[in-house]
């Protein structure tokens, strides 16, 4: 039951808001809160974490829960059917396996991500809390519109906007591809007026987007210096993806990608300017948060260190604490959660990952995930994920007369 009250005792804490390993002082969790952070005693059961570390839950903050890694994007969205909504369930139990607790599910199949939003509510499976678009927004043949809602002129755009944010949209994601600065500026007018944040897979249209008024830019790329001033002086997020080019150059084959694109990924893994503008938008103080763009081709839910390691090597970051301030804290401020989750503070929901070693000696402990909790409900226990039990969902006391 998530009311259940136990403290974590012992090893090491990531303290995500200072941004430094310190000995656990001791976690209480009550009632799917953290109610005490050190101090006397403990309460309810106890788990030793000796010899492990403990950290805040982590963020994938871009994702596609309805695709797997696996299949071509369009022929999964346009021939898959029903098979999505069984894609979104194996996404989720992936996710929490890594220790991610949110995801924001950045667009898919229809309406996927609002149906493992509520799967993940209503307890029907272990997962992350999800965060999502609903359908992302693009022109008619646009960048993946066998998902999307196909939207052309500011008018429409404006209605699909509004007709994303009825459905229940927590994020608006615009695909800003061949978008006339008119309609870019009616989506987020749009957004903003329901208050309602909006991001946009940028690309050589994040200027555009930027001015528009966008929250967040999505991949990076090659910034020039007036822009990234615009981007600091908005306070524009960048969310960078790396793990689909290091994934496909390094695992490709194995996943059965064509050796051409193998290829052409392995040049853009070589190319060290190609990422460039990103260290240089974190420099000027830009903020970044964490995702990986997870269900996009050879990009499995799970996969986290390749991103971390990747961000290091780009130098989009220098220190491996920035990364984790990344996929916690700062994730939490991306999506505007951040007096709720993002660090083990007294007063936050119990997002809590338990990783079966150090953390700080070694990044690659990130892999090691034994315990989650997601607010407080135990959801993975040595490594994988445990079904809720339905009895502690309401939607589920509806039985008979
Ligand atoms: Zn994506």
């Amino acid at each position: 039951m998530s009311t259940t009250t136990f403290t974590i005792k012992g090893g090491t804490m990531f303290d995500a808001v200072a941004g430094a390993f310190r000995p656990n002082p001791g976690i209480v969790i009550d009632g799917g809160i953290i109610a005490q952070v050190g101090g006397a005693g403990e309460r309810g059961d106890v788990i030793d974490a000796s010899g492990k570390t403990v950290m805040p839950g982590l963020m994938n903050l871009h994702g596609h829960l309805a695709w797997d890694g696996f299949s071509d994007l369009e022929g999964q969205s346009r021939h898959d059917g029903p098979m999505g909504y069984v894609k979104v369930a194996r996404g989720l139990i992936s996710a929490v396996e890594a220790g991610v607790t949110t995801f924001r599910d950045l667009g898919g199949v229809h309406d996927t991500g609002l149906v493992a939003r509520q799967a993940q509510r209503d307890g029907l499976i272990a997962g992350p809390k999800v965060i999502t678009c609903g359908r992302a927004i693009c022109r008619t043949g646009g960048h993946i519109w066998y998902g999307n809602r196909e939207a052309d002129g500011a008018d429409d755009v404006r209605k699909a906007t509004r007709e994303q944010i009825r459905d229940g949209a927590d994020w608006i994601k615009l695909m800003a591809h061949s978008y006339t600065p008119e309609e870019l500026s009616a989506c987020v007018e749009q957004a903003h007026d329901q208050g309602v944040p909006v991001t946009t897979d940028a690309g050589v249209w994040a200027e555009l987007a930027v001015d528009a008024g966008v929250d967040c830019i999505e991949h990076g790329g090659d910034y020039s210096d007036e822009l990234i001033a615009t981007i600091v002086e908005r306070g524009v997020w960048i969310v960078p993806t790396l793990s689909p080019i290091v994934l496909q150059a390094r695992e490709g084959a194995a996943w059965g990608m064509k050796q051409s694109v193998i290829d052409r990924r392995r040049g853009q893994l070589a190319d060290k300017g190609r990422h460039e503008g990103l260290g240089r938008a974190r420099r000027a103080g830009a903020k970044l948060a964490f995702g990986t763009d997870s269900g996009s081709p050879v990009v499995p839910h799970g996969a986290i260190l390749a991103e971390m390691q990747q961000l290091l090597a780009f130098g989009v970051f220098e220190r491996e604490i920035d990364v984790l301030q990344a996929i916690t804290i700062r994730g939490a401020e991306l999506i505007r959660q951040v007096d709720r989750t993002g660090s083990l503070d007294e007063g936050k929901t119990a997002d809590v990952v338990i990783l079966g070693g150090d953390l700080a000696a070694d990044l690659t402990v990130i892999e090691r995930v034994e315990r989650v909790w997601v607010d407080g409900r135990l959801s993975v226990v040595d490594g994988s994920a445990r079904l809720p039990d339905p009895r502690d969902f309401r939607t589920f006391t509806n039985i008979g007369a």
